[in-house]
């Protein structure tokens, strides 16, 4: 069968007056960005508290289908074929053909819905469900009726030209990007971090990332990883302006001067203090981190407590009660699983102590602090000076 155009359904609970022109918008953009990525020709717009996508040339249609249902914000993706010409012995022999190529098992109930936005089309909806429906029992004996509960909803639309309908495949829901404002992300190579991005870009947030490596501890590989792993979450985010911070200096120095089962901490807190400063220069509202609690030593409410309190950015953490095997769920569904598990060096894997402090004490992390006082300025200021953006898309 061949569908010559899209019809994108939305939730539009709660989202009211203005809100809903910016999130009307917000989907638009997001759904014209998707299709500028495959091949074809398409036309988006829209009309009626819906979003069409008029396809206006050859396309794939899995890759279509693939491509709009990783756009956040959309709830139903339903294709349609249209019938050019008005006459309504020919629509009804469209629709009989409609119903035989979309239902070989004809073993189903149905009811037709018909909408007529045409006012000048000579037959009213009712008309149109009535005689529709007796074309379709005339035509497959084995097709009943059902009027209460269908198993197919064959919807009618009556617009200039007409479309029939009756499929509808799950959309992601959640806010388009755009709709909200933007966060930084510390992606790392994990498994958790990629997921969080995800997720607070699902509330429509539009996500940047920092990645902090440590070369030559941490490789190239690594490193390409991360990029990876952002290239996979920007299939539905949209593109990420990555930066790849050099953080070896910094973690030498805190090794150097630190004691060795505070490290992680204090690492930790210098990697939210440069993103959040790469945040506040792009105008992100927020951090993102994949932390959840008690996962690690780094992730004890104590520990959360003192990373913490270096930020004075909000820090959405989607994943703090989730437990690993949901993470992993989600990072299956989203793609991003076998990559994350990949077998590369992770910055901070590398400088961990055996027995990390699971219950540090800000004021002793605080005082360990002073350690680095004169000694580390020059090094944040110079890994963020050095830092490297790559545009993700
Ligand atoms: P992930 O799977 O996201 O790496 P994790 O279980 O390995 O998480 P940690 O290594 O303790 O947990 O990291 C906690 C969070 O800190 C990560 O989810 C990420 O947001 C951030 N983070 C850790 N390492 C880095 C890094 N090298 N670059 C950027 N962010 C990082
Ligand atoms: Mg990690």
């Amino acid at each position: 069968m061949i569908f010559h155009s899209f019809l994108l359904k939305y939730g539009e609970i709660g989202i009211k007056g203005k809100n809903r022109y910016r999130f009307e918008d917000a989907l638009v953009r997001q759904v014209k960005l998707a299709m500028n990525q495959i091949e074809g020709e398409f036309d988006v717009y829209k009309s009626q508290a819906r979003i069409y996508v008029d396809c206006k040339s050859d396309y794939d249609y899995d890759e279509v289908v693939d491509r709009l249902s990783k756009v956040f914000g959309l709830v139903g993706i339903c294709p349609v074929v249209k019938v050019f010409d008005m006459d309504f012995n020919n629509l009804k022999a469209e629709v009989v053909k409609y119903m035989d190529e979309a239902y070989p098992d004809k073993n189903i109930t149905f009811k037709v819905e018909a909408r007529r936005a045409n006012k000048n089309y000579p037959k009213n909806s009712m008309e149109i469900n009535m005689d529709l429906g007796e074309a379709i029992i005339e035509a497959f004996p084995e097709i009943k009726v059902d009027v209460h509960k269908p198993m197919v909803h064959l919807n009618i639309e009556v617009r200039n030209e007409i479309y029939i309908y009756s499929k509808t495949i799950p959309g992601l829901g959640g806010m388009p990007v755009g709709s909200s404002g933007k966060a930084m992300l510390l992606l790392s190579g994990g498994i958790d971090s990629p997921v969080a991005g995800y997720m607070v870009s699902k509330r429509g947030v539009t996500i940047e990332a920092t990645y902090f490596h440590a070369p030559p501890y941490t490789s190239e590989r690594a490193k390409q990883k991360v990029v990876d792993l952002a290239r996979l979450i920007s299939k539905y985010t949209g593109p990420i302006k990555l930066h790849v911070v050099n953080f070896t200096d910094i973690q030498l120095k805190i090794y150097d001067e630190c004691p060795h089962d505070e490290l992680t901490i204090i690492m930790r807190r210098y990697m939210m203090m440069i993103a959040e400063h790469f945040a506040n220069k792009d105008e992100c509202l927020g951090l993102i981190t994949g932390e959840s609690i008690g996962q690690v030593a780094s992730q004890t409410m104590e520990s959360l407590y003192c990373t913490n309190e270096i930020c004075t950015l909000p820090v959405y953490r989607p994943l703090v009660a989730f437990d690993k095997r949901d993470i992993v769920k989600i990072a299956e569904e989203i793609d991003t699983y076998e990559t994350s598990i990949l077998p590369f060096e992770d910055c901070c894997t590398i400088f961990v102590a055996k027995h990390p402090v699971t219950k540090p004490r800000l004021d002793r992390i605080k005082k360990s602090e002073e350690n680095l006082v004169g000694k580390i300025e020059n090094l944040v200021e110079k890994a963020i000076e050095t830092v490297e953006i790559i545009d993700v898309h």
